[in-house]
């Protein structure tokens, strides 16, 4: 069994080397969100991770949640945790300060996220959810309704969900039946049935905020007749009509009560307009699918981890090179093929953080810069970046925990080691908050095409003006090669534009691959930055060389044995919906 170690070095290395964001929070205005006071939050939040939360994960994962009389109990030490969590400020770490929160930038409240999943991230959608309702309130409700609840929601009193799915409507969300009749003091009754709404009851706080999508008596059918409801779950002190009727057994997330809510009659509060449910709705959901990109990164880290202990223990075989001599025999880090596993986790892993955390620094530019033009552009960047973030990294989260698993060969498979429970929590981050296919279809259709590829110029022109300048020599052929892939990505957006105006399946046929291919280069974009500072680091020959030659290392590993996957998926892109054709279901599977 491994415990959880936060990569404090890994946070300062991308925040302060790469990405100097403690001077673009001083550009934006939030100069007393200084390198000092960011790695002192970091060091805090390492502690917390660590020591209360990580020892939860694997206990979490054998006990699961208990449905009984009276609500859902989760396991045990998660409700000492959370209030810990709550005492200690964490909660409204991120909230607006007008409702109480302390108002930390993305990037510095980022790693803190990352760590709390990485630590135990059954236990974190508690939290992660909550700040992505209490988001999309602060942005959306009226006042009376804010009034009522954000207060306690910031301090972590009461936690919020999001209550989307039903039985018939999963990734099809205009078949949604829930109904909300308008009640004479101008408030709602609620009444439908909800499925699969993670944290939907718990022990963990005496109340509840449900985020629920209904429809209005005279709503349109359709998306556009969806609207927002604010529903606690127990109002004035006493139960407002809302209850867990099961919890779902499933294959990882064990220590996350997975619910079906009932809501009979339940009071509730319009948020946003009538009809624009969907729109509100989004300001949760891009919040919950970049901070699912990141329960993904925190399980690749601590996959990683995992693997290097046991690569550096676990003593095999004979390495090509001979026995070292070493008494006892030889680690299995001395075989090639274990360093290629090892390698490619690390090279996936920290070449993504950049990328994640990049985009949150953008998320805070298009919030806080005082220039509106620059706003507007980041906030674009931010859109075209959130599907590749979200499905990148949770698709990398299941070949780094797999290959966690192979590392550890049989042991892996066993419970013991506490591995396989990584690869069972991983998936479900591929599925929720619009699975990966929907991410894709996003990207390519919503933020590329339909905007002519505006946004991935703005991109484009971001990505060369970082790679411009004093590059060292030996890093030429990486940027060159970002430069072409580059060129590639606009002449494959273009080709399925051309295609998919004359043919309805090819966006759906090549966006996975569209999709695999652009977050191939961008990690490829951050490993170029990564390499840049090591090398500089290395020719200054100052302290911590072999942490700089590691970096530089995996970026060779990145570009010699992972940017090629992505020639494999544009010829998924060239190739099209022609070989797709429909087959029946025999011909499928006689
Ligand atoms: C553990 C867990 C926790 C969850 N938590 C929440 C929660 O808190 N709140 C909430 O509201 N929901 C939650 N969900 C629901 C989750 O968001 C949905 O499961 C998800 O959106 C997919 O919907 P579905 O399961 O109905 O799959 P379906 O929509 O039936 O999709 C099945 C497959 O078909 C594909 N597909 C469907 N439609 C299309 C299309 N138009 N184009 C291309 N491909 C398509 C999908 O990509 C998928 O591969 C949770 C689910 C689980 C399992």
């Amino acid at each position: 069994m491994y415990e959880y170690r936060a990569p404090r070095r890994e946070f300062q290395f991308i925040l302060h080397e790469v990405l100097d964001a403690a001077g673009t929070l001083a550009r934006l205005g939030r100069d007393d969100v200084g390198r000092d006071l960011i790695d002192s939050i970091h060091e805090e939040a390492a502690k917390f991770s660590e020591t209360v939360l990580s020892p939860l994960n694997w206990q979490g994962d054998q006990q699961g949640v208990r449905l009984q009389e009276g609500g859902v109990v989760a396991p045990d030490g998660f409700k000492a945790a959370y209030d810990q969590f709550c005492r200690d400020g964490w909660a409204g770490m991120a909230a607006d300060p007008a409702y109480g929160g302390q108002g930390l930038p993305a990037v510095a409240y980022i790693p803190v996220g990352e760590m709390l999943c990485g630590a135990a991230m059954a236990w974190r959608m508690a939290s992660g959810l909550s700040e992505g309702a209490t988001a999309a309130l602060a942005l959306h409700a009226s006042e009376d309704v804010k009034a009522r609840v954000l207060g306690q929601m910031v301090k972590g009193e009461w936690t919020g969900t999001m209550c989307l799915t039903e039985p018939q409507a999963g990734t099809d969300l205009a078949q949604l039946r829930t109904r909300a009749e308008p009640s004479a003091d101008g408030r709602y009754r609620i009444t439908g049935t909800k499925i699969y709404i993670s944290w939907g009851e718990h022990d963990l706080t005496e109340n509840i905020v449900h985020l629920v999508l209904a429809r209005l008596p005279d709503a349109p059918a359709g998306t556009k007749g969806i609207s927002l409801f604010m529903v606690p779950r127990r109002l004035e002190g006493a139960d407002n009509g809302v209850s867990c009727s099961a919890v779902e057994h499933k294959m990882g997330i064990h220590g996350s009560p997975t619910c079906v809510m009932n809501f009979a009659g339940a009071e509730g509060w319009l948020v946003g307009n009538p009809g624009g449910g969907l729109a509100c709705m989004f300001t949760m959901m891009n919040h919950a699918r970049l901070g699912v990109g990141l329960q993904g990164l925190g399980l690749s880290e601590r996959a990683l981890q995992a693997s290097v202990r046991y690569a550096f223990e676990r003593v095999q075989g004979r390495p090509a090179r001979g026995p070292s001599g070493r008494a006892g025999g030889d680690p299995i880090i001395a075989h090639a093929d274990v360093r290629r596993m090892v390698m490619t986790q690390k090279a996936l892993t920290e070449g993504q953080r950049l990328l994640a955390y990049h985009t949150y620094l953008l998320e805070d530019v298009a919030r806080s810069s005082a220039d509106a033009a620059e706003r507007e552009r980041a906030e674009e960047v931010v859109a075209l970046l959130v599907p590749i973030v979200k499905a990148l990294l949770t698709e990398t989260a299941m070949e780094t925990t797999s290959l966690a698993v192979q590392v550890h060969g049989g042991a892996g498979f066993i419970r013991d080691t506490g591995v396989e429970q990584y690869l069972r929590d991983a998936k479900i981050t591929c599925i929720y908050e619009g699975t990966n296919g929907i991410q894709a279809l996003d990207l390519l259709g919503r933020k590329v095409l339909m905007n002519g590829g505006a946004t991935l110029k703005l991109l484009g022109a971001d990505i060369a003006a970082s790679l411009a300048g004093d590059l060292p020599a030996e890093l030429a052929p990486w940027a060159a090669e970002i430069g072409a892939r580059l060129a590639e990505w606009g002449e494959l957006s273009t080709l399925v534009g051309t295609r998919a105006a004359k043919d309805p399946d090819e966006m759906g046929a090549v966006a996975v691959d569209y999709l695999q291919y652009a977050g191939y280069v961008l990690v490829g974009w951050c490993w170029v930055r990564m390499a840049r500072v090591a090398a500089r680091q290395l020719a200054a020959g100052g302290a911590e060389r072999p942490y700089y030659e590691a970096k530089l290392a995996a970026a060779r590993f990145y570009f010699e044995h992972l940017l090629p996957r992505a020639r494999t998926f544009a010829a998924g892109v060239r190739a099209g919906a022609a070989s797709l054709p429909a087959l029946t279901a025999e011909q499928y599977s006689a």
